[in-house]
C-alpha cells in the first residue's frame, strides 16, 4: 500500500479549493471591504487588548461575546456560537451532520467550500441549478427538498458569486418541507439590508451563519458566528475546537459592534451606492451584461473570453476573480466593489479592455 492509498477516494478525486497567488495593487477578487477597519476601532481594540493577559487562555465558552452577538443580531445568547471565521462554522455544521450516506443539497453556482467539506466528510452533494437569469429556482429547490429530503440544505444569501438572494416566503416553504437542517449563509447580508434571523423564531431547523470578514472589515482577524436553536448549537459546538476564537478577535468583535452604526454602516451604505453606479455604468458597455447583485460584488457576462479580461485587467494592476470554471458561469468574471476612486479606475480599465 502506498501512502496516498490511505486517502479517501472521494478526497483524491476532488480539486482543492485554492486561490491562485496573483498580485495587484487593486485587489477585488475576494469580496473584502475596500476600506480598512476605521482607525478609531483599531485604536480601541489595541488599547483593550494591551490591558489583558496574553498568557492565559481565553474563556472556554466566550459567554460575554455570545451575549453581545445575540443582542447585535436579535437572537438569544444560548443560540449563538462564535468560530474562527464562518468557514469553521460551515465545517462544524457539516462535521456533525455529514457521513457516508448523508446528503447535502446546494444550489449551484455557489460558494465552493460547502461541496468541498461535505465531500471530505464522505457526504454526497446534490445540486439544483440557479435559473437561467441566475436567480434561486424556488420551485425546483422546494421540490428537491420535498422529494429528496436532504440531511442538510445550504443556501447562500446573498449568493457568492452571483449576488442573488433567497426570498423569505420561498425559504419558509423549504423550512416547512425539510426534515433536515437548512443553513443560510448570510456572509454578505449587510449589503442586502435584509436578514433571515427573524425566521429563527418560527423554525427550529434553521441555522444562520454570519461573518466579520466582509461588512465588518475584519477578514484578517477570523471571526464568524452561527445562530440557531440552543439545542442545535449545543450539538454543533462539539465539532468546534476549544479556544478557536482568540482573544484579539473577541475584543475586536466587541469594539466593532460598539461602533457599527457610526463607523461601519456608513461604509456599507457607500458600497451599496457604488454597486448601483457600477451596475448602471457597466450596462452601457456593449460587450458586457452585469448581473444585478445584493452583495458587495457582482458577476459580469462578457461577449469575449472572461479569462482574457482577467489577464488584461491584471496588466492594469487590477485583480478580479476568474469564475469561468463555475457551473453556468463560463462567460463571466466577478469583482467586488472598491472605494469610489478605485471603482473609477476599474470602470476605466474595463472600458479600455472591453471597449
Ligand atoms: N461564506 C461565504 C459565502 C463566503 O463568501 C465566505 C468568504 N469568501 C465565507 C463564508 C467565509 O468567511 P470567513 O472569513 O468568515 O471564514
Amino acid at each position: 500500500m502506498k501512502p496516498l492509498d490511505s486517502i479517501k477516494p472521494a478526497v483524491r478525486a476532488m480539486r482543492g479549493y485554492t486561490l491562485a497567488p496573483h498580485r495587484a495593487s487593486l485587489k477585488v477578487n475576494q469580496n473584502e471591504n475596500p476600506w480598512d477597519a476605521p482607525a478609531r476601532i483599531k485604536e480601541e481594540v489595541l488599547r483593550r487588548f494591551t490591558e489583558r493577559k496574553w498568557s492565559r487562555y481565553p474563556e472556554f465558552v466566550p459567554a460575554a461575546l455570545h451575549e453581545r452577538l445575540a443582542a447585535f443580531a436579535g437572537w438569544k445568547p444560548e443560540g449563538v456560537l462564535a468560530g474562527n471565521g464562518s468557514n469553521e462554522l460551515i465545517q462544524a455544521s457539516l462535521m456533525v451532520t455529514m457521513a457516508p450516506g448523508k446528503r447535502v443539497l446546494i444550489s449551484e453556482p455557489t460558494f465552493l467550500l460547502y461541496q468541498q467539506i461535505a465531500t471530505v466528510l464522505g457526504g454526497e452533494v446534490e445540486s439544483v441549478p440557479l435559473t437561467g437569469t441566475l436567480q434561486y429556482d424556488n420551485e425546483a429547490l422546494l421540490r428537491a427538498v420535498e422529494e429528496r429530503q436532504p440531511d442538510v440544505t445550504i443556501i447562500c444569501s446573498p449568493n457568492n458569486p452571483t449576488g442573488c438572494v433567497i426570498d423569505d416566503d420561498a425559504l419558509r416553504a423549504m423550512l416547512r418541507a425539510s426534515r433536515g437542517l437548512v443553513i443560510v449563509d448570510e456572509a454578505y447580508h449587510e449589503f442586502s439590508e435584509h436578514s433571515v434571523v427573524p425566521l429563527l423564531h418560527e423554525h427550529e431547523n434553521l441555522v444562520v451563519l454570519r461573518t466579520f470578514s466582509k461588512a465588518m472589515a475584519f477578514a484578517a482577524l477570523r471571526l464568524g458566528y452561527l445562530l440557531a436553536s440552543p439545542e442545535l448549537v449545543s450539538e454543533i459546538r462539539k465539532a468546534v475546537l476549544p479556544y478557536s476564537v482568540n482573544l484579539f478577535a473577541q475584543i475586536a468583535a466587541e469594539v466593532a459592534m460598539d461602533h457599527y452604526d457610526n463607523e461601519l454602516r456608513p461604509l456599507v451604505k457607500r458600497i451599496i451606492a457604488e454597486r448601483e453606479r457600477l451596475f448602471a455604468e457597466l450596462s452601457k458597455v456593449e460587450s458586457l451584461t452585469p448581473i444585478s447583485s445584493k452583495g458587495n460584488f457582482m458577476v459580469v457576462k462578457s461577449a469575449t473570453d472572461p479569462r482574457r479580461i482577467f489577464t488584461e485587467l491584471l496588466e492594469h494592476d487590477i485583480l478580479v476573480r476568474d469564475v469561468s470554471g463555475y457551473p453556468m458561469l463560463r462567460d463571466y468574471f466577478r469583482f467586488s466593489f472598491g472605494t469610489p476612486e478605485e471603482n473609477d479606475q476599474i470602470l476605466n480599465a474595463i472600458r479600455e479592455v472591453c471597449g
